[in-house]
């Protein structure tokens, strides 16, 4: 590598300068293959997380990355039957390219997605003749070509575009894609099947209608007047929207849809009081999700307990509850505040997703008070039972010690509060001056 990065280019002709980074990428392709016959060995270490949280630790990458490249490593690699014969890897002739170097994690992603595509009722051979054909075509065209390809392919292995129950319900999902954008929107991608969609269409129907819904009216309506409908200048896409939170909010909070890990399936924000008395500000809800406070202060008002106020200075009425092995509600929301969610370091699980973990073990004589309590998410919260201890810090926030010799550190978590990545030796208002909500 350093003989590589001391190459004068000055002295090295135009069209060569294309042969060396052509090389480079060769090489660098090799090694992606040869780290993925690596990776598809990983194995658990006790103490540590489930492989694809520890490979995504260790390397610093997304726990995404991570699953993608132990999905690529488990499809390309040579496998061997139960009695140690050699057997082709999941993709055999694409795995041959890959490992000479000569694809592209984007040629990977065109062939992984045609197969993934393909409708049950393809017989074995033709997916094999297809796999086949895709990875020599991959080795001389871009990935954007060869996808023209794969989908001319898929063209003639399902003429008719037949595809069963089985097929679509496999393509089912919706994502947010990405985290929030800078304007605090967000997009996401719903691949509805018939049935979803069909009920959509119903709710639409008359919840997106005009003048329905329509937050820009005093009191938004269910049975608009025709003048209502007439000052209605919100796009279908808005308006449809707009649908879809009428259709959230009506449940949200409900008694009947019970509990979720102790608290009532609704939002949970945390704000400082402050802000909420300013009306400015940004709000964080148990999901990660930063909320302006003046939407904040709107959602309360739709019926509902979103907001609950507490004292942030002396925690009264926050000590209740010791004799229960379960952390109590008051206290659930007081967490949510404080640590707002896996307290485990560079972990991302928001508050909805974790467990109270009990600091000093209940069974050897702990107090359920919030001052011994912390956020874990489930796969985080084992690991307390695998060697590593967590303990308290002065300033309230909890320190994660990992066993000796593990690939992984331990420490506190700033994920969840952006607040502290700041320089800490400036004098705003810590955590508690001047209370908190939750
Ligand atoms: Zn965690």
């Amino acid at each position: 590598m350093d003989a590589l990065a001391a190459i004068d280019l000055d002295s090295v002709a135009a069209v060569q300068r294309y042969r060396i980074v052509d090389r480079l990428e060769i090489a660098r392709r090799r090694q992606i293959a040869i780290s993925g016959e690596h990776t598809a060995r990983l194995e658990h270490v006790p103490g540590c997380p489930p492989v694809p949280i520890t490979l995504a630790d260790v390397l610093r990458i997304s726990r995404a990355e991570a699953r993608r490249r132990l999905r690529d490593a488990d499809q390309l690699k040579q496998r061997t039957t139960l009695t140690g014969e050699p057997l082709a890897p999941l993709l055999p002739e694409t795995a041959k390219a890959w490992h000479d170097g000569l694809l592209d994690g984007e040629h990977l992603q065109v062939i992984q997605r045609f197969l993934r595509d393909l409708p049950d009722h393809v017989p074995p051979v033709e997916i094999e003749k297809a796999e086949k054909s895709l990875a020599e075509h991959a080795v001389t065209l871009r990935p954007d070509q060869l996808a023209k390809v794969a989908h001319q392919l898929s063209l003639l292995l399902n003429p008719d575009g037949t595809f069963s129950d089985e097929d679509r319900a496999r393509r089912r999902g919706f994502l947010w894609c990405g985290g929030q954008r800078p304007d605090g929107m967000s997009v996401g991608k719903l691949i509805a099947d018939p049935q979803l969609r069909a009920m959509l269409d119903a709710w639409f129907a008359k919840f997106a209608a005009p003048g329905v819904c329509n937050p820009a009216d005093q009191s938004p309506s269910l049975a608009p007047t025709p003048d209502e409908a007439e000052r209605d200048l919100r796009s279908h896409g808005q308006r449809q929207h707009d649908a879809l939170t009428a259709l959230v909010r009506g449940q949200l909070g409900d008694p009947k849809l019970g509990q979720h890990n102790g608290l009532p399936v609704t939002v949970i924000v945390s704000a400082t009081l402050h802000d909420i008395q300013a009306r400015t500000g940004q709000a964080v809800t148990a999901s990660g999700t930063l909320v302006p406070i003046p939407d904040v202060i709107r959602m309360a008002t739709h019926a509902y307990h979103y907001l609950a106020l507490f004292d942030g200075v002396t925690g009264r009425a926050l000590w209740l509850g010791r004799t229960k092995r379960v952390a109590s509600a008051d206290q659930r929301i007081v967490l949510h505040a404080k640590d707002r969610g896996c307290t485990r370091p560079g972990c991302d699980a928001p508050g909805y997703r974790t467990e109270i973990h009990h600091i000093d073990e209940w069974a050897a004589g702990g107090h359920t008070n919030v001052d011994t309590l912390t956020m874990a998410c489930p796969p985080d919260h084992k690991l307390l039972d695998q060697g590593w201890k967590t303990r308290k810090l002065p300033d309230g926030t909890t320190e994660w010690i990992p066993p000796p010799h593990l690939p992984i550190t331990g420490g506190v978590n700033d994920f969840h509060h952006p607040d502290r990545l700041l320089d800490r030796d400036d004098t705003a208002p810590s955590d508690g001056a001047g209370g908190e909500a939750a």
